[in-house]
Formats: C-alpha cells, sequence, structure tokens
C-alpha cells in the first residue's frame, strides 16, 4: 500500500506514537487487510513526509474520520515488547515531558541501515580451463569459505584471478552469514572462587534472581572487593533461569566497558552485546534487533542501553551506581539509576545497584529496608585499602604559581624512588580555567554564554566548556588593546603536567582527560598502559577515577579537593566525598600497600574530615539529617522548570505569567525565577524556578497541570528537570 486512501467503513482506528515531542499519540486508519497490534513498528503520512512511529492503541472508527490518513505499511521491524512500550510511557510522565521524547530514545538504534552480511567464497569443486600454479592456489586457499580480500592476500593473487575463477564457475559465494552474531553465554561455566563475603553476597543475589519477582539489591562494597565478581555470578543465576532470560549491564563511563566486556566474556565464553556512542550504527541497528528478538542475552551499555526494547529482562546491574552521568541533561532529561529502578519493576525483575559510595538517596532506601543491603567490607585478597590523609595547605603550601605542595612532591619522589607510580587527580580539564587581562581586569568569556573560557595549550585555543565555542588565544587583550597582557589563572589538567615534568623530568607523563582521550579505543589503550607501568605518572580527570586497576599505582594525589564544593548546589559534599574516595581507591591493590593525599585549604570542612577518617556512615548520617531539616532529597522532592529564549522581553513576561500562574498545592513550594547561574548560554537568557515538594505530593502531576495553564509564545522554550543534579 503507498498511500492515503479513503476509510472503508470498517476500519479501526491505529494510534500512531511518533518520536517527537508531540503531547500525545496520532490517529490513523489501519489499512485494508492488515491487522496491526499494539507495539507494531508503522510508516505514517506526516505533512508531506513519511515517518516511523509505534501503535500505542485502537479505537472504533466512527463517522467523522474521512479526514484521517492512513497507516502507509508495518514496517519489517520486530515489534516493541508491550513491556517496553509500558516504560517509554512510564518515563515520559516522569519526566514531564512528551512520551515521543523517549520513544525517540528507544528507535535511536533503527536510524542506520542494516550492516552487510560478510560474504565469502568457496571452491565448488570445479577444475578450471586452464589449472595455472596461480589458479590452484587459489582453490586450496578456498577450500574452506574465506572473505575476498583475504582470499586475495593468501593465494598471493589479483582480483583478477579470482574473478576469472568465478565467471568458469571454479568458485562460487557462499551463503552470507550474519556478521558477528551475538554468541549464546555458557552459563554451565564456574565462576571464580569466591572469597565468603562475596559468596555471601552472591548466594543472597541469586536467591534474589531465581525469585524471578522485582527487587532491589543495593551492593555495597569498597573499591577492589570484588562487586563485579559477586555481580557476574548474580548475572549467571538469571542467565540459567531459562533459555530466553536477558541481562542489562549499564556503566558509567564508555572508558569502562571494555573491562567489564572482557570478564563477561572470560566468565560465559561468549562477547556480550554493546550500546554505547562508540559502537558503529549499522551494528547498533543489529544489536537492536538482536534484544528485540532475544538472541542478544547479555547487553552491556550506557544509560541510553535501558530503552532497549529487551524482549525477556531478567536482571539490571547499575554499575558505579552513584555516578553523576546517569543523569542526562539535555532533550530527555531523566536519571537512569532511577528509571533502571522502574524498568525492573515493569519487567517484574531484579535490579541491583552496586557501589563503593552509594548515593545518600540509595543508601536512604536500603536503609528503610527497600533495597537489600549486601556489604563488602574488605578489598579481595591480601590488597588493603590505603591509608587516606589530608595536607593542610595553609601549612604547607605551593610555591607561588606552583599547584603541588612540598608534602606531595616529597611522597611522588619516594613513590617514583621505588619504581611505583603516582596518579595526580584534578577534575579539571585543559591549561587554565580563566584568563585574564593583566592591565585592564577583563576576563575573557564566550560572546554568547556567560562562562568563561578555557585556556588549553595543546590546541592553543581558549575553549567555553559549556557550549563548545572556542577561539585562538590572541595577542591582544580584547578590552584594552594591550599586548602580552593576558594572564593564565589557576590549574588545569595540562598545566599540572607541565610542574609534574619539571620537577621529575625524568619520569614518564601521562595525562588522561577528554581532551587527550577522544575515543573508547584511546582510552583502552591509556589504561592498558598504566597498568602495564609504561608510565610513572598519570595527571588525570575524573575520567580516569573510576573503576580502574592499576597494579603498580601505589600514591594518588588530589591537587584541589576544595573544587567540587564551591558549586554550592545540593550534592556538592556528597559528590566531593564519592570523587575523593573513588580516586583514593586506585590506590594501592594486590599486594603494595598504597596512600591517598589530598590537598585542601578546608581541612576541618565535615567531607575532608569524613575521608580522611575513612567514616561514610558519620558522613552520610550529617548529610543525610542536614536534607531532612530543609525537607531536600531524599525527604522531599525537588523539579526545576527552566525557561529559557533569545528575546529579554518575550522570556521575562512569560515567567511572570508562569509565576502567576503556579497552582497553589499543599505540601509544594516554588521558589523563583531566578537568572540560571549561568544566565546566558548560547545566546539565549535563561531563568529558573525551583519546585519543592513533600514526598506525599505527586510533584508530576503538579507540573504537568502548571506547565499546561500557561503556553510558551514560540521564542520561548520550557524544559522540566525532575531530581535536578546540575544548577547551571
Ligand atoms: P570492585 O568492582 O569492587 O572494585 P573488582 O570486581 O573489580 O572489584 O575486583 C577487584 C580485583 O580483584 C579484580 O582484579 C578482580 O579480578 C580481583 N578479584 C576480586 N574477587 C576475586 C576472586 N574471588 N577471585 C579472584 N580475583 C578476584
Amino acid at each position: 500500500m503507498t498511500g492515503p486512501v479513503e476509510s472503508p467503513a470498517a476500519a479501526r482506528i491505529a494510534q500512531v506514537l511518533l518520536p517527537m515531542p508531540l503531547p500525545e499519540a496520532f490517529d490513523y486508519i489501519e489499512p485494508a487487510g492488515v491487522a496491526l497490534s499494539i507495539g507494531d513498528l508503522v510508516a505514517v503520512p506526516l505533512g508531506p513526509r513519511v515517518v516511523r512511529g509505534v501503535v500505542v492503541g485502537f479505537r472504533p472508527a466512527q463517522g467523522g474520520n474521512r479526514a484521517l490518513k492512513t497507516v502507509i505499511e508495518r514496517l519489517d521491524e520486530p515489534p516493541l515488547p508491550p513491556r517496553t512500550l509500558e516504560f517509554i510511557l512510564w518515563a515520559a510522565r516522569y519526566a514531564v515531558d512528551a512520551p515521543g521524547q523517549p520513544l525517540a530514545m528507544a528507535l535511536r538504534g533503527l536510524r542506520a541501515p542494516r550492516p552487510k552480511p560478510e560474504r565469502h567464497l568457496v571452491a565448488t569443486g570445479k577444475t578450471p580451463a586452464r589449472p595455472t600454479p596461480a589458479r590452484q592456489r587459489v582453490l586450496a586457499a578456498a577450500a574452506q569459505p574465506i572473505r575476498r580480500p583475504d582470499l586475495a592476500r593468501a593465494a598471493a593473487v589479483s582480483s583478477g584471478v579470482i574473478k576469472t575463477l568465478l565467471a568458469d564457475g571454479a568458485l562460487e559465494w557462499a551463503p552470507a552469514e550474519a556478521a558477528h552474531p551475538f554468541e549464546p553465554p555458557d552459563v554451565v561455566r564456574p565462576g571464580a572462587t569466591l572469597n565468603p563475603s562475596q559468596a555471601a553476597a552472591a548466594a543472597a543475589l541469586k536467591a534474589m534472581v531465581a525469585d524471578g519477582r522485582f527487587a532491589t539489591a543495593l551492593l555495597d562494597g569498597v573499591t577492589g572487593s570484588g562487586k563485579t565478581e559477586v555481580y557476574l555470578e548474580a548475572a549467571a543465576g538469571a542467565l540459567a533461569l531459562d533459555q530466553r532470560a536477558q541481562v542489562l549491564v549499564l556503566l558509567p563511563e564508555i572508558a569502562l566497558t571494555q573491562a567489564v566486556i572482557d570478564r563477561f566474556a572470560t566468565r560465559f565464553g561468549a562477547v556480550p552485546a554493546q550500546w554505547h556512542s562508540g559502537v558503529a550504527p549499522p551494528r547498533r541497528r543489529q544489536t537492536w534487533e538482536a534484544v528485540a528478538s532475544g538472541e542478544a542475552r547479555i547487553v552491556i551499555g550506557a544509560r541510553s542501553a535501558l530503552f532497549l526494547p529487551f524482549a525477556h529482562l531478567k536482571l539490571i546491574v547499575v554499575d558505579e551506581e552513584h555516578d553523576g552521568s546517569y543523569k542526562q541533561e539535555d532533550g530527555f532529561i531523566y536519571q537512569a539509576r532511577d528509571l533502571a529502578v522502574a524498568r525492573a519493576k515493569i519487567e517484574d525483575c531484579a535490579v541491583i545497584l552496586a557501589s563503593a559510595t552509594p548515593s545518600l538517596e540509595t543508601l536512604w532506601n536500603a536503609a528503610a529496608g527497600r533495597y537489600q543491603w549486601l556489604r563488602l567490607a574488605d578489598r579481595h585478597g591480601a590488597a588493603r585499602l590505603p591509608a587516606i590523609s589530608l595536607i593542610d595547605l595553609r601549612q604547607s603550601p605551593p610555591a607561588p604559581g606552583r599547584w603541588l605542595s612540598p608534602a606531595l612532591v616529597a611522597a611522588m619522589s619516594e613513590t617514583l624512588a621505588r619504581g611505583e607510580q603516582c596518579l595526580l587527580f584534578l577534575n579539571r580539564r585543559g591549561y587554565a580555567p580563566l584568563v585574564l587581562c593583566r592591565a585592564c581586569g577583563e576576563r575573557m568569556k564566550a560572546p554568547d554564554s556567560d562562562s568563561w573560557l578555557v585556556e588549553h595549550r595543546y590546541s592553543g585555543r581558549l575553549i567555553c566548556h559549556l557550549t563548545g565555542f572556542s577561539m585562538a588565544k590572541p595577542d591582544r587583550c580584547p578590552a584594552c588593546g594591550a599586548k602580552d597582557a593576558l594572564v593564565s589563572i589557576g590549574p588545569g589538567v595540562e598545566r599540572v603536567e607541565e610542574e609534574a615534568r619539571s620537577l621529575f623530568p625524568d619520569a614518564r607523563v601521562a595525562v588522561f582527560s577528554s581532551d587527550t582521550i577522544t575515543d573508547a579505543a584511546g582510552a583502552r589503550a591509556l589504561i592498558e598502559a598504566m597498568a602495564a607501568g609504561e608510565f610513572d605518572i598519570m595527571v588525570a580527570t575524573q575520567a580516569a577515577a573510576k573503576g580502574h586497576n592499576f597494579p603498580g599505582l601505589t600514591l594518588v594525589g588530589v591537587v584541589d579537593a576544595d573544587l567540587g564544593l564551591r558549586g554550592g548546589d545540593l550534592r556538592a559534599a556528597e559528590r566531593t566525598y564519592q570523587l575523593l574516595t573513588q580516586v583514593s581507591g586506585r590506590a594501592g591493590r594486590r599486594d603494595q600497600p598504597g596512600r591517598a593525599l589530598i590537598q585542601t585549604w578546608a581541612p576541618d570542612h565535615p567531607v575532608m574530615q569524613a575521608i580522611a577518617a575513612g567514616d561514610r556512615e558519620a558522613f552520610t548520617a550529617v548529610e543525610l539529617a542536614e536534607r531532612q531539616a530543609s525537607g531536600l532529597p531524599p525527604f522531599g522532592r525537588l523539579a526545576a522548570v527552566i525557561v529559557s529564549g533569545a528575546d529579554p522581553g518575550a522570556l521575562e513576561a512569560f515567567a511572570r505569567d508562569l509565576a502567576a500562574a503556579s497552582p497553589n498545592a499543599d505540601g509544594v513550594s516554588v521558589f523563583g525565577p531566578a537568572d540560571a547561574p549561568l544566565a546566558m548560554v548560547r545566546g539565549r537568557q535563561r531563568k529558573r524556578f525551583l519546585v519543592r515538594a513533600d514526598r506525599t505530593v505527586d510533584l508530576q502531576a503538579f507540573l504537568a497541570a502548571w506547565r499546561a495553564r500557561v503556553r510558551p509564545p514560540g521564542s520561548v522554550h520550557v524544559a522540566i528537570d525532575v531530581d535536578p543534579y546540575s544548577f547551571l
């Protein structure tokens, strides 16, 4: 069927959800002779275009449907499983966004064409007309199916020889096989021998998984305690439930995926499917289809893997569950850890949240008994946790223009002299976070945003980390014209690298940040080189703080522990605690004890005290008490409403109207509008409302009702961020 047709009287109307920000599904007539089902992927006309959509419901046709268009065809794709669809609709309601937004995430894998199947040549057994030595070599090499370029290479012939043999009938194309099929996991292979506390945690998780119902567990184990080994056993239990069972493992960072993939491949004798931005689009499409058909049994991926169409999901693992990168901040705004629990509930399956530094929300849920709480208190084997101490920068300040204190430099010298490795941690990319003019005081800013430009020496450019705007560093101050007056203020990793090289000229120094490492392969190469001892000093942002095992690393130096505390948002202390604990946890694995030295100007701050004392309980108790006193998450609920627009007058007027329209509701307070901390981004002004609600309030219903009361003018954009993390 190729186009819209008149509706026959008895046709049904299919409600088709389109993957775009529309408030609801559109009605189309079901084509004659085609019985559609809910979940089917269909092509429908939308204005002059043909778009893909998903059937989400039906209603009987009544008179007056003449104007409706007809579904063009059902697409040759597996339908979305009912629970996937239910999850998409749930996620939209949770985020107070259009259901087409999470649907677009779910259908993203379908954008690319399928990968071409690999074709192989094989000898037919027919003797060629003239069996020259070259031709005989080809036929010998093609006794088994072989790719054409491999055949040419193996037989050392030009492609002309192969062509002739094909024409002659002595070679033929073998039936194509799917490129890189998804191998089934071998679930009877034995796993590692677990130590007693690992074995206890694994047994509890296996029991939870075997129950086959929705349940959540927190796997709370110090860095290096073997959390991965333990959840591998839970995965084995899930896969053994039945032949179709599927397992999803979410990781916060694609640099981490390879190590976990290798461990799954070793454990189950089959390489798991991967889902992240580094996977080529045709392969992603193949993966999407294999997840929907159930062929892919294990998927390891980034947060967006949560939207895959699992046919028979039995376990979700969220590793490093505390990690801020589970929050997607633009487009469809969601927190993947929270949505993972919701998806597990919809799928009626188990979910494991794993971390050495669980989020306060998760600890609170575990303490309340909503999550099963499994602890691993010690590192596996002989490895011990690092000794953590603070360096009080007021007592031991670095020299002017330097960032490493004498105490840290001395510790580095000792470590290097023993042939061991150091990691210097600074969570700031580039060379200097700020460039200003010595003559007039001008601070270099992006032209269209309120953020300072960060100097990058590798590229010689000034870059806005918010929008990606960049410019060459000018010779003259753009404000006053003074020559050579621009000075770099403060350190970034590139500047710390410079200092480390000048202090230790013989040391091999590497920098790990998203500027030096741009893809998963580069990250893997650098991590492997560090693990193999090819560097003495690594200077790193948080890209290297997570999950990696570096056996020769015995000293971690935190250059500026106070950095994360300055933003002053809700989670600043919590994030700082987590990050410093995680990065310290890189030190001292295997049999070498490690230490972490933390440079701070505020050694009395409760975060620094808790870290130095290794007292997570005390830190958690203080933080939770503060949040409880102010009714903040997890004791209350929070949402941000961000309005933005390029026309300041229209924005101002709309923000006023929106403020006036906020519904009166018990247990809800609305604050604002205030200028967002970065009031202008990409030439658009931004204002923010904050909504705080008691836990008993249906915050989503409140937000949806509020938004429906005022229609923004075309120039104004409204975004709702439920449970906001960043206050930029
Ligand atoms: P975590 O995820 O808690 O940081 P991992 O699972 O990565 O810990 O384990 C840390 C290191 O200890 C890894 O190299 C891992 O292979 C090893 N390990 C942990 N448990 C065992 C075990 N039971 N047997 C052998 N090696 C183990």
